[in-house]
């Protein structure tokens, strides 16, 4: 199929839903091999393997059901990519949960969840797929990370901690990686019109005692000057820009897309 990333392989982390099928859609309709990730009612899967199937010309894209919690499944599902699709050439590290409470009352096994998905997977998943990428001169490492890898909130201290994490490891490994052909990058959006961040709408509502409109633009969007939500097609937009032909000097960046959040 034509298009900018044609004989390129993608594998997006946590892309049935949201954000990485955004993002694994978008790939694909500029043509490249894509294989999806994540969690969800066989249905949704079905779904997402059919769209983003149908833009690189096959009746469902390739999937794998790795849980990004578990090494051993991360490392097999990086291997699976490039046995069957020929390489692993653009890595995004999407895959991600949330838990919000006052530390006091945080459940141990949340911040373990959180802290291993959300940050943990990055690591695993770039150390398997980065050797190949050498090998090809060539390579792209996205990581999904958060308004919240450079700013905090109260009562998200795991998720904060997490993509805190997130940012260095991709400074780091940007570093490393810097005269080889690959670069890594950090995505930072503000709050995205997803399942992840809407669930959080209606507890803030019963919270304040307010409607859910009011919780959105008042509560959740404090701090989003736009007041408004970022759409899944702008970070997907923004993936696709550092996986372009003239990205090749954006190296170890946290790119915001967030509203103006961390401007203030
Ligand atoms: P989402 O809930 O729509 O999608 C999350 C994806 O991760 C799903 O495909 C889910 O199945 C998958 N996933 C969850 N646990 C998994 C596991 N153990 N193994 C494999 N896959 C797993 O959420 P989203 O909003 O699209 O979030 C995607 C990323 O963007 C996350 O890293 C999130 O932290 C980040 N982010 C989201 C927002 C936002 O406002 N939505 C803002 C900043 C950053």
């Amino acid at each position: 199929m034509a298009g900018s990333l044609a004989g390129r392989v993608a594998l997006v982390t946590g892309s049935t839903s949201g954000i990485g099928l955004a993002i694994a859609a978008r790939y694909a309709r500029e043509g490249a091999k894509v294989m999806l990730n994540g969690f969800g009612k066989p249905d949704d899967i079905a779904r997402a393997r059919a769209e983003v199937g149908a833009a690189m010309g096959v009746a469902e894209a390739p999937y794998s059901p790795a849980d990004m919690s578990k090494p051993a499944e991360i490392r097999e599902m990086v291997q699976r990519c490039i046995a069957e699709l020929g390489g692993c050439d653009i890595l995004v590290d999407n895959a991600g949960i949330q838990h919000v409470s006052p530390i006091e009352d945080f459940p141990d096994e949340q911040w373990d969840r959180i802290i291993a998905i959300n940050l943990v997977s990055n690591f695993h998943a770039i150390k398997a797929a980065l050797p190949g990428m050498k090998a090809k001169g060539w390579g792209r490492i996205i990581n999904v990370a958060s308004a919240h890898g450079l700013v905090a909130s109260p009562f998200k201290t795991a998720y904060v901690a997490a993509k805190h994490g997130v940012v260095g490891l991709t400074k780091s490994v940007a570093l490393e990686v810097a005269r080889t052909g690959v670069t890594c990058n950090a995505i930072c959006p503000g709050f995205v019109r997803t399942p992840l961040a809407e669930a959080q709408v209606k507890p803030l509502a019963e919270k304040h005692g307010v409607s859910e409109e009011k919780a959105l633009t008042d509560y959740l969007l404090e701090r989003q000057p736009t007041k408004k939500w970022v759409e899944v097609e702008e970070i997907a937009e923004a993936a696709m820009f550092l996986v372009g032909p003239n990205s090749g000097s954006i190296n170890g960046s946290a790119l915001s897309v967030d509203g103006g959040w961390i401007a203030q």
